[in-house]
């Protein structure tokens, strides 16, 4: 964005889409501010001392003076991994690399083999750090690929709801973060202190001393060029079930927003016109701030189970792209996702799932990726994942789309 050759002095930068709106900077002829979106009669704009604000159409002109291959460089891309039953978001912008979740219930490649480094490494040759690493909660299907992705890449930040699992899974996980060299590790507990943890499990055991930076707060924690990413809810006591700990993130990138809704839930498994119930993290984040929750694409809570995703909360997210990660692997006897969510979710936008072809693994070769080298991370290994890799990418002009990624590693 630059002002147009009509401008003398300056274009105002203000803080909303009206000339009512405070001032909060001028962009003088020369100047220059990254495009982030627009609304009726203005843009939305970052400057380079990162704020943002709008500026009037009229008084501006939309530049490429690095062509359109350098602007597609800048798109952010979010990445739903298809690691078989379990959640892996990989995001990555002008900047920054972002992994919400590493878990598997049936992948338990380690080190490079496992399909989150396997498709970081397909998508993104040559990454070598990842800037945030956030663990919605303690739970295997969301941690288990963890270790691997602290061997192959540096880790600048790691965000960790607090709540401790004894399992061997967290221990390992836990214990990769503090001897990450240099990462900052922030949780919904406590700012710049520590606390040991015990695990006497058979696999991982011993005492783990935790070392806290900044506290996980709302946020916003900026990312990268127009990026920031907030922590709509965390919750440091500990719930019976570690899913009531679940950390729910928004990423604003650029004019748009993502939300990741880990294994949020609505309550017990009940039709999506039920109400949450007045305990659950689809409640609270409805009763506190309903209109944080606004966003263009939901990752589906819990795998897309009849706990999660109540009508109230899709109505509050109102999203038009909803990804789903799933696999066969069942939880308390029920595989997920129930079809009474994937139905909701279509009445409401585009539906894509990474257990699409799970059925169609063995039984049918010409659809079965397992046989057709389409597979990310180990290939004849008879275990779901690695064949539905979802990209959703989000333009600098504000337009969405989403697709299966036939990435190839
Ligand atoms: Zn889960
Ligand atoms: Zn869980």
């Amino acid at each position: 964005m630059a002002p147009s050759t009509r401008v003398s002095t300056a274009v105002l930068v203000r803080q909303g889409p009206s000339t009512e709106t405070a001032i909060l900077a001028r962009l003088r002829p020369g100047d220059r501010a990254a495009l982030l979106g627009e609304i009726s009669g203005w843009y939305i704009v970052e400057l380079v001392d990162g704020t943002r604000g709008y500026v009037s159409k009229a008084w501006t002109v939309v530049r490429s003076e690095a062509g359109t291959e350098a602007l597609a460089q800048n798109d952010y891309k979010v990445h739903v991994i298809d690691v078989g039953t379990g959640l892996a978001v990989f995001v990555e912008g002008p900047g920054f690399a972002l992994l919400y979740d590493a878990g598997s219930q049936d992948d338990l490649h380690e080190g490079d083999e496992n399909r989150v480094v396997a498709y970081i490494k397909a998508a993104r040759p040559g990454l070598t750090r990842i800037d945030h690493l956030i663990l919605s909660h303690p739970h295997k299907d969301h941690l288990q690929l963890m270790p691997g992705v602290f061997e192959r890449f540096q880790i600048g930040h790691v965000w960790d709801s607090g709540r401790v699992n004894k399992t061997d899974g967290y221990c390992h996980f836990l214990k990769a973060a503090m001897a990450e060299p240099g990462v900052e590790y922030h949780d919904a507990i406590a700012a710049n202190m520590t606390r040991n943890v015990t695990f006497s499990g058979s696999g991982c055991n011993g005492t783990v001393t935790v070392r806290e930076s900044a506290m996980m707060d709302a946020g916003p924690v900026r990312l990268g060029a127009g990026a920031s990413m907030s922590f709509l809810y965390r919750d440091p006591r500990n719930h019976p079930d570690p899913n009531g700990n679940s950390v729910v993130v928004r990423l604003d990138l650029g004019a748009r927003r993502i939300l990741l809704a880990g294994d949020a839930e609505g309550g017990g498994r009940e039709l999506p016109s039920e109400p949450p119930q007045s305990s659950s993290i689809e409640a609270k984040l409805l009763a506190c701030c309903a209109a944080d929750l606004k966003s263009d694409v939901l990752v589906v809570g819990h795998h897309g189970s009849l706990t999660s995703s109540r009508s109230a909360f899709l109505d509050a997210v109102g999203a038009s792209v909803y990804a789903i990660s799933s696999g066969p692997y069942p939880y308390r006897r029920v595989r997920l996702p129930d079809a009474e969510i994937v139905a909701e979710l279509e009445r409401r936008g585009q539906v894509l799932r990474t257990d699409r072809d799970d059925l169609y693994r063995i039984e049918d070769e010409a659809r079965s990726c397992e046989l057709n080298a389409r597979k990310i991370g180990s290939d004849a290994d008879e275990a779901p994942g690695g064949c539905n890799n979802i990209l959703i990418t989000v333009e600098r002009n504000g337009s969405v789309g989403a697709a299966y990624n036939d990435a190839v590693d």
